[in-house]
């Protein structure tokens, strides 16, 4: 649990320390010969933009297309523009910046040149209609909303002094709802977003030293480009089913294995009948429930989905007598855990609903229990098997031994 937790918040650790590296090389490029200053300060952010946004562009990301966009045009907006346009129109566009990266970070990526892609690009240009039209024929309620006082922000944040409080508390706000969205769905594109709009807050704030919104820019479109990377190796090495790391993974693992090691092959019991039986639906979810029991074992054992119903543990540098009590205890898990389906498939709409459909299962007639049984071969390195790939063979004829058995058992 903690393990799960401990990586939910190393998702916000890579925009964290991005932004951070920011305001050290902010201050850091003093001294460097002035030669290189303005070099750095214009071509850096355009090198990580563009860079970001032909990947974004490449691995179909299209919410981080959106967001390179818009933190291009907050750069634009506070280096070129900036004394150009009223403060009203540099907060109404920095309010709008900012919502819309909220709103888009919630929606799904989509090609940029389908249907959804064009219709997500007409309704920015229909925004940026709107405001050019407040701001050149009806300038008075731009005015008005950035007088008007939506709300006191405290003294020390006072450095957002361009954008009214109001603004600035609903951008504080947004990037809270950032956070918690990324700790409660572990999602890298919410932490991504989370450092982003932090960026876009702090190019807002315009704080009065060349270096600092270019190196925000860069610094953003860094982690935009981190989170491309890191997100196509997990989809890589990461089965989409189950969570747990592929044969891909396996393979890699494999590899690095010293000369003790048990390894250890695992097989659903009779699945083929499991899904004639309940259907290729259930019988995925049954796939993801046994994954979470295998993804908890313990002793140090490194869990895989080898494919199908068929799944791989790594015990690097431990026994056989090691390894056994851990699967022993992983088999009679599974053996003894009642998954509850109601009877017309029809999800809980609450939390509540789904405890009290727990709490009810066997004796409530709209509710069934399933349950599955796995049987588990493992063998060690020794020395007739030398490679990895002959102790796998090893452990999956002891499987078949298992099998032979009568199935929900060990076999060594
Ligand atoms: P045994 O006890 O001998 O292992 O019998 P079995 O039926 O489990 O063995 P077999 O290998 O013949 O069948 C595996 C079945 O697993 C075939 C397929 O229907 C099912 N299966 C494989 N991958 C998936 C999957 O991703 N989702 C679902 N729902 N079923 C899968
Ligand atoms: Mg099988
Ligand atoms: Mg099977």
């Amino acid at each position: 649990m903690s393990y799960l937790f401990s990586s939910r918040i190393n998702r916000l650790l890579p925009p964290v320390a991005l932004l951070a590296a920011s305001l050290w090389a902010m201050f850091a490029i003093s001294r460097l010969s002035p030669a290189w200053q303005p070099l750095l300060i214009e071509v850096l952010p355009l090198a990580t933009l563009s860079v970001a946004m032909l990947l974004s562009i490449r691995f179909n990301r299209s919410r981080y297309s959106f967001l390179l966009l818009f933190l291009a045009l907050a750069w634009v907006a506070q280096t070129q523009l900036r004394g150009q346009i009223l403060p009203a129109t540099e907060s109404l566009l920095f309010a709008a910046l900012i919502v819309n990266g909220f709103v888009f970070s919630l929606l799904k990526d989509r090609s940029l040149f389908s249907i959804h892609g064009l219709l997500r690009i007409g309704v920015l240009l229909l925004q940026a209609g709107a405001i050019w039209y407040l701001v050149t024929r009806a300038p008075a309620l731009p005015m008005a909303l950035q007088q008007h006082e939506w709300f006191t922000l405290p003294e020390a944040l006072a450095i957002f002094v361009q954008l009214p409080d109001g603004v600035v508390a609903a951008a504080l706000f947004i990037n809270l709802a950032h956070v918690m969205l990324s700790l409660i769905r572990n999602s890298s594109i919410q932490a991504t977003f989370f450092g982003c709009q932090l960026g876009l807050l702090g190019i807002a704030s315009g704080y009065p030293q060349d270096a600092f919104v270019p190196f925000l820019v860069t610094s953003c479109g860094l982690m935009v480009a981190l989170a491309i990377i890191l997100d196509s190796h997990d989809m890589a090495y990461r089965d989409e089913l189950t969570a747990l790391p592929s044969r891909r993974a396996l393979n890699q693992t494999l590899l690095s294995l010293g000369r003790r090691y048990t390894i250890a092959m695992l097989d659903i019991d009779h699945f083929k009948k499991f899904n004639d039986t309940h259907g290729h639906d259930i019988g995925d979810e049954v796939l993801q429930m046994v994954a979470a029991k295998i993804a908890r074992i313990g002793g140090g054992g490194k869990p895989f989905r080898y494919g199908g119903e068929e799944f791989t543990i790594v015990f690097p540098g431990k026994t056989p007598e090691q390894a056994q009590a851990q699967l022993e205890a992983l088999r009679a898990t599974i053996e003894n855990y009642r998954m509850v389906l109601r009877q017309n498939r029809q999800k809980p709409a609450t939390r509540a609903g789904k405890q009290a459909r727990v709490r009810r299962g066997k004796n409530d007639p709209r509710y069934r229990t399933l349950s599955v049984t796995i049987s588990i071969g493992y063998a060690a390195r020794n020395p007739d098997t030398k490679l990895p790939g002959a102790v796998i063979k090893a452990a999956d004829q002891a499987l078949y031994r298992a099998k032979q058995k009568g199935r929900n058992c060990l076999s060594s």
